[in-house]
């Protein structure tokens, strides 16, 4: 579907936007407090989660409609605007009668097309700022769909939020950042304003800063922090939030570099991206080649009856995988993905071979 976006912060200006506030309202006190200090940094919009949605019950699920009084005394306050979190009709509702300025879907709400399908006809001929954010698994259609429901209802000044996609097993994030998905998601439609929560992807404050700087780094329009008084005490997501002053600190920080494409003004850089080129095709060839003995492997099983999948061939593959990315400069995460895919690839083409009548 063809959008015609506007901005969601109702003025152009340089990267980054910034969006700023604890991840939770708490009480009046608090939400005011981390208003103030952030007014002073001159951020763009004021979070703070009114309903929240948790993993586990008996959790701190928000301080429901009650809290929205205080964001408005935000408003009021700081001159700041504002916006909360909405999963249903009854959220969009209150959120309008209370002046909020901007709402967001949580990645939770994005997932389920019926809920976001819900906040799109509450919004039918309202003109407020909507941002969604990626739903938390790595569906990339299913994000752009949620963006369309709203599109289609009328909303134009939408952004969408990139906070990661989970994932079984302990790794290094609370989300995965899967970059792919947001770097597509902007290759499909460059009018869209794509900040990165960098707090959700993280899970934990040390790598907030590094994470941020990447997304500088791949032209995203902002970034959305969770920044709370006394993040230690937060009562929810404690682990991840950091003081006004650490923000300010990690904002001071970023390195903005330029957006606009390379080729035009530094053509020194042509010549290295038509070595890339060059070899992308090469990559391309030997994948291509690869697969052709794989089909000829395909063929011997076929007339022998041995069935596609051979594990101890498989571990091979990923043991050598491993030892193969410590002789290079790779990581190992990219190597075995990479011989995954691989694998899978190989196995589509000879489940071909083998399905087909002779
Ligand atoms: C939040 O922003 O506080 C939140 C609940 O995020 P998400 O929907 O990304 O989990
Ligand atoms: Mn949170």
């Amino acid at each position: 579907m063809q959008m015609k976006l506007e901005n969601v912060f109702g003025a152009e200006k340089q990267r980054p936007y910034i969006i700023a506030g604890p991840c939770s309202a708490e009480t009046e006190a608090q939400v005011l407090a981390i208003a103030h200090e952030l007014k002073e940094q001159d951020i763009d919009l004021y979070r703070a989660g009114i309903w929240k949605p948790r993993t586990k019950p008996g959790s701190f699920e928000g301080v429901g409609a009650l809290g929205l009084k205080w964001l408005r005394r935000v408003k009021e306050e700081t001159g700041l605007k504002v916006t909360t979190e909405v999963a249903n009709r009854v959220h969009v509702d209150e959120c309008l009668y209370h002046d909020i300025d901007v709402l967001w879907i949580g990645a939770r709400t994005t997932v389920n097309p019926f809920s976001v399908q819900e906040i799109a006809d509450a919004l039918k001929g309202v003109d407020i700022p909507v941002m969604v954010k990626n739903p938390i698994n790595a569906d990339l259609a299913l994000w752009i769909g949620g963006i369309e429901r709203l599109y289609k209802a009328g909303i134009t000044k939408i952004a969408a939020i990139h906070r990661g996609f989970s994932s079984f097993g302990e790794t290094n994030y609370r989300n995965a950042p899967t970059w792919q998905i947001p770097i597509e998601l902007k290759r499909q439609f460059p009018d869209l304003t794509i900040i990165n929560d960098n707090s959700h992807i993280c899970g934990r404050r040390d790598i907030l800063k590094e994470i941020a700087q990447v997304a500088m780094d791949l032209n995203f329009d902002g970034i959305m922090t969770e920044v709370h008084n006394d993040p230690d005490n937060a009562w929810s997501d404690a682990a991840q939030q950091i003081t006004p002053k650490v923000f300010h600190e990690l904002v001071q920080s970023l390195v903005i570099r330029e957006s606009q494409d390379l080729d035009i003004k530094h053509s020194d850089l042509s010549s290295i991206r038509s070595k890339i080129d060059v070899l992308d095709d090469e990559l391309l060839r030997i994948l291509s080649d690869r697969m052709k003995l794989s089909e000829e492997i395909g063929k011997y099983k076929k007339a022998h009856n041995i069935s596609i999948l051979q594990p101890g061939r498989w571990n091979e593959i990923i043991e050598k995988s491993e030892q193969k990315a410590k002789k290079t400069n790779l990581s190992l995460s990219f190597v075995s993905e990479l011989f995954r895919a691989v694998h899978q690839e190989s196995i589509n083409h000879q489940e071909e071979i083998l399905s087909k009548n002779d």
